[in-house]
């Protein structure tokens, strides 16, 4: 929680501190009432900052003459033995008992050479006059205050700088915890509540090898061998950085990076730790991404290279003396698998511009019945084992989108299909609209996804780890580039599917008129 500051409680005290001192000083100096006014920097005027012996009517009777007191005799450092000397003509203030005031001594609260401030102490009218030993005594009270000015004057200064260091580190987008020398959480601000899903009055005094059990890659904990806070060092701060996994309240791993500034005492025990927490789960998923790319580009671009080279380097031998027959059947060979790297370059491509522009959309009408017409007659020249049937509504609307995209889709579907149908079958491509939208699915009678596989084969190098798939040649980011597609042009793809019996995709586009 964040701490109010304690400006209120400041000035009570001061008050407080203040109304001690002039008592004592009234008392000190015979007098019969006293005044400490202020110089307010908003109000450019003295006001009344504590009063002894004065009543609200005698105060009242104040502030005018305090309004006539020119800041600038406050500055000096002299005393004035009454008041009529500081504003002359001006209607004198009554003590309590009725009794008029006169002699006056006054002497200003002095900081750093600086007047914050003027004490005043009040005789009965016509009462002795102050004297030099007086104003001498008064000097002494007037230090105390101006003392408990500045010590206020400090403290809310602290109290404000405190609440800005609390309120920066509060609000931090970084998770920040801070934890006392036995290990124990003092601080847990917002972010990592975010992070963490665990509410700051649930962790705080708790050890924080509880709350946040940092774990390596492997899962042992880092925290009882590598916690910066069990270390002595001969420095009296030091930073220190781990990286591993925390756990959410839900119980979900979130990969972080730990900067620990330890602060040692002068036998160099660690006193406390501040931690800043940075979630690198998406650089993590970006470091995995590359990896699989990496190892999937290694194994995809390898075998067609591995084979054009092989056929290659066979046929230009000096001494090969092929018949025909061979060499067309091996340069055949040579061409698919060149159109074969050409297609994974292609999708790569593909994929890289729509994950960074989905802007550039050629829209124009189109007809989805005859795209599909189109893309079924291009792929069922590939098998004969599969059968084609097309399902679309006569008078299907067109719509408006990027021709070649939707080319795209509908050949990564339809591939798709044929693909994971190693057994043949049946391949429907259905195509109807509702009010505003286009649907079009493409269903065939194959291998099926597994349930929890379904929403991931959605994104970038993802394939199914079953060996039915690994048998088939992928790259994992047909899916990807038709969901991509699909988004921008406002639609939505989904996948059904029953295990060993089939899948269905299905995509939905806005109708948009075409202006
Ligand atoms: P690729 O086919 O190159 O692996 P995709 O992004 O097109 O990449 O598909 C991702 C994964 O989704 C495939 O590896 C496969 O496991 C699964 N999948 C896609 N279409 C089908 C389908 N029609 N039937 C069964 N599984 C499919």
């Amino acid at each position: 929680m964040i701490q109010i500051p304690r400006t209120k409680l400041e000035q009570v005290n001061l008050e407080a501190t203040l109304e001690l001192v002039l008592k004592n000083a009234v008392k000190a100096l015979k007098g019969s009432a006293g005044v400490v006014a202020m110089w307010s920097e908003a109000e450019q005027r003295f006001v009344v900052g504590a009063s002894y012996g004065l009543d609200s009517k005698a105060l009242a009777q104040i502030q005018p003459l305090l309004d006539e007191a020119i800041p600038d005799l406050s500055m000096s450092k002299e005393s004035y033995n009454l008041l009529s000397e500081l504003s002359p003509g001006t209607t004198l203030p009554f003590s309590n008992q009725g009794t008029r005031q006169d002699p006056i001594v006054t002497l200003p609260l002095q900081i750093a050479d600086k007047s914050v401030g003027l004490i005043y102490v009040l005789r009965p009218f016509k009462a002795k006059a102050f004297s030099k030993k007086n104003r001498d005594m008064l000097a002494a009270f007037a230090e105390q205050a101006a003392i408990a000015v500045q010590n206020a004057r400090l403290a809310h200064l602290l109290a404000a700088e405190k609440h800005r260091v609390e309120l920066i580190l509060e609000t931090s987008a970084e998770g920040i915890v801070s934890i006392n020398g036995q290990r124990r959480i003092t601080g847990f601000n917002m972010a990592m509540e975010r992070l963490t899903g665990k509410s700051r009055e649930g962790v705080l005094g708790k050890e924080c090898f509880r709350v946040l059990n940092l774990r390596n890659r492997q899962g042992q904990s880092l925290c009882n061998t590598q916690c910066p806070i069990l270390m002595n060092s001969e420095q009296s701060s030091q930073t220190f950085e781990l990286e591993g996994t925390i756990q959410t309240i839900e119980g979900n791993d979130v990969d972080v990076a730990m900067t620990y500034s330890v602060v040692y005492s002068l036998e160099g025990k660690p006193i406390n730790a501040v931690i800043n927490v940075r979630d690198i789960s998406k650089l993590r998923e970006v470091e995995n991404l590359r990896e699989t790319f990496l190892s999937m580009l290694g194994h995809e671009l390898q075998t067609p290279l591995s084979i054009i080279k092989g056929y290659a380097s066979t046929l230009a031998q000096r001494n090969g003396n092929w018949g025909s027959e061979i060499l067309r059947d091996s340069l055949q060979v040579i061409e698919a698998e060149s159109d074969r790297l050409g297609r994974i370059v292609n999708k790569l491509l593909l994929a890289a511009r729509i994950s960074t522009d989905t802007s550039v959309l050629a829209k124009e009408e189109v007809q989805l019945s005859s795209l599909v017409e189109k893309v079924v007659s291009r792929l069922q020249t590939m098998t004969d084992i599969h059968k084609f049937e097309i399902d679309c509504e006569p008078d299907l609307p067109p719509i408006l989108a990027d021709p070649a995209l939707m080319e795209e889709v509908l050949t990564n579907l339809i591939d798709n299909a044929i693909k994971y149908s190693p057994k043949g079958g049946k391949i429907n491509i259905t195509g109807e609209s509702s009010v505003g939208k286009i649907k079009v699915t493409v269903a065939d009678e194959g291998i099926g996804i597994l349930g929890e596989d379904m929403e991931r084969i959605f994104e970038r190098f993802q394939r199914t780890d079953r060996s039915e798939v690994k048998k088939v040649k992928g790259i994992g980011l047909g899916l990807y580039i038709c969901k991509s597609i699909i988004e921008a042009h406002g639609g939505r793809i989904e996948v059904a599917s029953k295990l060993g019996k089939g899948s269905q995709f299905t995509f939905t586009l806005p109708l948009e008129q075409s202006t």
